[in-house]
């Protein structure tokens, strides 16, 4: 295969292109995304799925999708079609989509070629004990006493595990390397432990299971991985990866690239934690458009495209970093300034009525549904006696550059005419409850005083033809900007879910703000869920899942300005 032609844009590409230039790799790429169904994939894992997919296509390979489903406690089948869903909104499609639990047989059947090599044994070691043996990172561990017991013990063990004759964390079977090495996880690691469980794909065919770092090297050799790109974590692992594929003898040589893991500010990239969200009610589902989950951010209104951007910015290195929520939102709004058509929305209304325009008159004005884009047409909004604008644009005791509406001053509503407000209406405690204005009849595009200036140009709707809808507005989830991501591996102590202290102490509450009482312009009545618009000075809105006919509800993905500069 001829790659002089292809350009590198990271140095994970740039080691698949040396692999092919010196002939490692002689056939095509082939690479593999391994979610484990235990819950909803997040913008973390999409990293993941963008360098898996995005590698092979650039050099013309296929990526698989394979279920890393060989730790049966948390999998579910509800994940499994949330990711596929997942995937395919990102634009990508796999090779193969496979499941780690299909290879148990051949990887049962591998174990037991290792203890016959003399590579693995049986142990009789409590968790507590093991432990123990291990030493530190200071300390070499001990061997334990089973160590060296006959392969022919090992094995009848090993088919008595697997019938089911012993309970969970009594027996397991270890790897036969190193108990001093320096790297911890080449010290007889565990690669097989009995779990009386059943699992989502084998019923109840299995009560043992293998560990990730027996089973990944195996099905990435089974499946012809050339590359095999997970995030830094896994980077101590490397050596124990490259043990079980060479003692395998498998015919593939799949190689592991570790990259950096992504963490966003105000983000907690971790399933344990989002699941913990969900399961405790501080959020509505694993959707919860504040969520960092894909689909939290589908519902929340971003595009493929502004993720994809958004990674493709971000980039893949080799160190860990921390990238700013900013950049995200930068990214969506980018996008959606291109992509949404214009409406008015008015979250937080005061009545205008206009003095001097016949009650029951609607006039349809015509407006372009975007500034830049006259092919994406032109709408009808409606015009009439009674408006409605946002009770922030104005203000009774107004300052000189207060260029909004007050007594005696004039604004313009956006696509329509120059309105003055000639005087008030107050309830009986005194608050302001309606506006009376005068309305330039000459102001209007088109007519002789179409360009007379005005300081302001104010959002509004037209009251009887609007439609009542509800906006929920997102802040930050969590108050502190970084937040140390637990990442565990799988032979890591694994008990109890690590209760940080802050846990809740760091949730904002506050985080969503529901208008109750808002309005869009009529126009916008057949909306459709995912629908996005730019609501003028107000942001981009998506259409949310929980609209009925009669009360749509509206996301807002993001405000209009960010004080984020993108390099
Ligand atoms: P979590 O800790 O959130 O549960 P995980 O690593 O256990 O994540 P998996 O479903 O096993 O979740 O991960 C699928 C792939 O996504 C793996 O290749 C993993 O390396 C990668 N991945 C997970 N989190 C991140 C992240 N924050 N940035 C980049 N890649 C990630
Ligand atoms: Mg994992």
């Amino acid at each position: 295969m001829d790659v002089s032609n292809i350009n590198t844009t990271n140095f994970i590409e740039d080691f698949v292109k040396q692999d092919i230039e010196e002939g490692a790799v002689t056939g095509s790429i082939q690479t593999r995304f391994p979610p484990e169904p235990n819950g909803y994939i997040h913008i973390g894992h999409v990293k993941a799925m963008y360098v898996d997919f995005s590698v092979a296509q650039k050099f013309g390979g296929k990526c698989n999708l394979r279920f890393d489903d060989t730790n049966p406690s948390k999998e579910d089948n509800e994940f499994v079609e949330a990711i596929q869903e997942d995937i395919h909104w990102m634009g990508f499609d796999w090779d193969k989509c496979v499941y780690g639990s299909s290879y148990f047989d051949k990887t049962y059947e591998l174990a037991v070629e290792f203890i016959k090599k003399g590579l693995a044994y049986v142990d009789e070691l409590t968790p507590e004990q093991m432990k123990e043996y291990r030493g530190t990172l200071t300390k070499p561990g001990k061997n334990s006493p089973y160590r060296d017991r006959p392969v022919e013990e090992s094995l009848d063990l090993f088919e008595r595990m697997k019938n089911g004759e012993f309970a969970d964390g009594t027996l397991t079977l270890r790897a036969k390397i190193d108990m001093a090495s320096p790297n911890i996880c080449m010290r007889d690691p565990t690669i097989y432990r009995i779990m009386h469980k059943k699992h989502h794909q084998t019923g109840d065919k299995w009560c043992i299971y293998p560990m990730y770092d027996f089973a990944h090297p195996i099905q990435d050799c089974i499946e012809g991985i050339t590359h095999s790109l997970c995030s830094l974590e896994y980077e101590i692992h490397r050596p124990l990866y490259n043990w079980v594929r060479d003692n395998a003898g498998l015919p593939a040589h799949p190689r592991q690239i570790e990259f950096a893991r992504l963490n966003i500010t105000h983000t907690k990239l971790s399933k344990r934690y989002l699941r913990r969200l969900v399961e405790e009610h501080f959020v509505s589902g694993w959707d919860d458009p504040r969520m960092p989950t894909l689909c939290g951010l589908r519902r929340r209104g971003y595009t493929p495209a502004s993720i994809h951007d958004f990674l493709r910015r971000v980039g893949i290195a080799k160190a860990d970093s921390v990238v700013d929520i900013q950049l995200l939102e930068h990214c969506v709004r980018e996008d959606l300034n291109e992509s949404a058509p214009r409406a008015m929305a008015v979250l937080d209304p005061i009545k205008v009525t206009l003095t001097n325009w016949d009650e029951g008159k609607i006039v349809y004005l015509k407006t372009e549904n975007h500034p830049n884009h006259p092919e994406m047409g032109e709408r009808e909004v409606a015009f009439g006696k009674h408006l409605l604008i946002e009770r922030e644009d104005f203000m009774e005791d107004a300052p000189k550059k207060f260029f909004r509406l007050a007594p005696g001053r004039e604004v313009r509503l956006k696509a329509a005419y120059i309105i003055k407000c000639e005087d008030v209406v107050k309830d009986e405690n005194g608050n302001i409850i309606e506006l009376l204005c005068s309305v330039d009849l000459d102001t209007i595009s088109g007519s002789e005083g179409a360009d007379r200036k005005v300081k302001g140009t104010l959002h509004w709707v037209e009251e009887t033809t609007a439609q009542k809808i509800e906006v929920r507005l997102y802040d930050y989830m969590l108050k502190e900007e970084e937040n140390e991501d637990e990442v565990e591996l799988e032979d890591e102590e694994e008990t109890e879910v690590p209760v940080k202290k802050d846990f809740t102490d760091d949730f904002k509450y506050e985080s969503i703000k529901v208008m109750k009482n808002a309005y869009i312009e009529g126009a916008l009545k057949n909306a459709k869920v995912g629908d996005h618009f730019q609501f003028m000075r107000q942001g981009y809105f998506v259409v949310d899942k929980d609209s009925t006919a009669e009360l749509p509800v509206y996301n807002r993905t993001v405000s209009l300005k960010g004080s984020y500069k993108p390099e």
